[in-house]
């Protein structure tokens, strides 16, 4: 019997090699107490990595009546300090990653059914191999789950077209912070039978219930894709660009992406190998755009040709270049799901996952730069984003002679809150895709009505009245 009783319950319910903790010294728990962007190591009781809902839902029960607060993960690519325990050593991380089976797939109906910790990259190719398409993709796919994808409405570079995760979602699976298991799972496009619980859970951060299993919207493969670098000389010319390409290009228009110099002179000096077309060193701010055509590749072609020379025409742009097969697609796209890892290379930073009106970006960033300027001379902006959904990842890196911990330590505040009150003033949100977890949760009722907060308080109250299930996340305990 092992000395902790929740620890022997749990033993029984995963079986000893999926019980870890740290009364084996060898046990190196790091990969699961620590976030991606090294931000927080934590200290966990105890991960669990259960295989079936049977066991999560027994899981939960038993943290649950041992007032012991349970912590869900899937990948652990969060952003925001969510998926991975405090460091008291009393929470219990609840690890989805052997829950990896697809359930069922329905071609006819556009849909599958898969377990909560598969990883998202494999779900792609398992819709590819039934001639389908899950229009989902981030530069975290190769290790992200759906879980974790659903957890925190993730958005990726698809959703100009096929929407944030919350629309890919037909219906859910889950386990209530009391261990019950609530069975959503359908495949049914309409269904007006009451609330539509399965929105409350997308997006919360596994602090009302824990995801154990999707039904997902999949949409048919396009007969060609083509992906285009254009240089912008301005970021007034990447919105108009954005107008004239969904006017023009309409719903073919899959991607558009704005990368700042700066990021990407930072994937050029990290990644050198990855070979950066000329273009990008001489203009300001590069666009990456993408169509997908039901037609076929030289239509594709045309229309993504015609549209580019009249951007040209209009002064929009100042040069481009057209992928001339998929490998070089895939090689434009890697530039670009680069720059994250890039700038984790090149150091700590300070990351501002922000959305606003289209039509405000231009302004928002002139003055948002010029304000950063003034008051943290050299400081260096990375500045990419998901443009054709207003969603910007408007980051900061230390001056390049500063200490970065250092910096972090006296200014991150500080840039925060200069950077959201601009957010603000201008109608945008201080978390477009990322979420709030830990990292924000402090900082969310600066810029959230108290009503709005105050609503959500009581519904994580009527869910989760124990506080079990990932406490002190998205909302500050009261
Ligand atoms: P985790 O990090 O393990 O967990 C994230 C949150 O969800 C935590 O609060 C956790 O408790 C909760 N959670 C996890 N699984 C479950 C579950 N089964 N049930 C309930 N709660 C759960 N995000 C975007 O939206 N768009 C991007 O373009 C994007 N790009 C990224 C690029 C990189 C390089 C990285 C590292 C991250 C990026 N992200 C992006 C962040 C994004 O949130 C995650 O990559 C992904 O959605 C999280 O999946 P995960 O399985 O790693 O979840
Ligand atoms: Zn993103």
């Amino acid at each position: 019997m092992h000395k902790h009783p929740l620890i022997a319950e749990l033993i029984t319910i995963a079986g000893q090699a999926h019980v870890l903790t740290h009364d084996d010294p060898a046990t190196d728990l790091s990969a699961w107490e620590n976030d991606w962007r090294k931000r927080h190591q934590g200290r966990a009781l105890a991960v669990v990595r259960p295989a079936s809902t049977a066991q999560v839902a027994a899981v939960v029960k038993a943290c649950a009546a041992h007032h012991t607060s349970v912590v869900a993960q899937g990948g652990n690519t969060g952003l925001v300090v969510g998926s991975v325990p405090d460091n008291t050593g009393q929470q219990v991380v609840l690890s989805l990653t052997r829950m990896n089976r697809v359930r069922f797939t329905d071609p006819a109906n556009l849909t599958m059914t898969v377990e909560a910790g598969c990883i998202l990259q494999s779900l792609q190719e398992h819709a590819a191999r039934h001639g389908l398409l899950l229009p989902l993709s981030l530069a975290a796919e190769g290790s992200c789950t759906i879980g974790g994808n659903l957890a925190t409405n993730a958005g990726g570079t698809q959703v100009l077209r096929y929407g944030n995760t919350r629309d890919l979602c037909l219906g859910l699976e889950v386990v209530t912070a009391q261990g019950e298991v609530w069975d959503g799972l359908t495949g049914l496009r309409k269904d007006n039978t009451g609330y539509d619980l399965r929105h409350l859970f997308i997006g919360s951060e596994g602090t009302l219930g824990v995801i154990t299993a999707a039904t997902l919207k999949l949409a048919p493969q396009p007969a060609a894709t083509l992906t285009a670098l254009a240089a912008v000389p301005d970021m007034a010319s990447a919105v108009q660009l954005l107008q004239l390409a969904q006017t023009q290009l309409a719903s073919t228009l899959t991607g558009f992406e704005v990368m700042g110099r700066f990021a990407l002179s930072l994937v050029h000096r990290h990644y050198a190998h990855l070979h950066l077309p000329d273009l990008w060193a001489t203009t300001p701010w590069c666009v990456l755009l993408e169509i997908s055509d039901a037609e076929s590749e030289s239509h594709a072609r045309t229309m993504l040709e015609t549209a580019l020379g009249n951007a040209l025409e209009a002064g929009l742009i100042t040069d481009a270049v057209v992928a001339d097969s998929l490998a070089q697609a895939a090689a434009l796209w890697h530039i670009r799901e680069s720059i994250p890892l890039a700038q984790a290379q090149e150091g700590l930073n300070v990351k501002h996952d922000i959305s606003l009106p289209v039509s405000a970006i231009p302004a928002f960033v002139q003055e948002t730069d010029a304000l950063l300027a003034d008051h943290y001379p050299g400081i260096r902006l990375v500045n990419f984003g998901h443009l054709g959904d207003g969603n910007l990842h408007y980051n900061v890196q230390a001056p390049a002679d500063a200490d970065a911990a250092a910096f972090l330590r006296d200014a991150e505040h500080a840039v925060n809150t200069l950077v959201f009150d601009n957010v603000q003033r201008f109608g945008g949100s201080i978390s477009a895709e990322h979420g709030v977890g830990s990292l924000k949760a402090a900082t969310l009722p600066r810029y959230k009505s108290a009503v709005a907060l105050d609503l959500m308080a009581r519904i994580k109250h009527a869910l989760d009245p124990a506080h079990t299930l990932n406490p002190g996340r998205m909302l500050v305990r009261r």
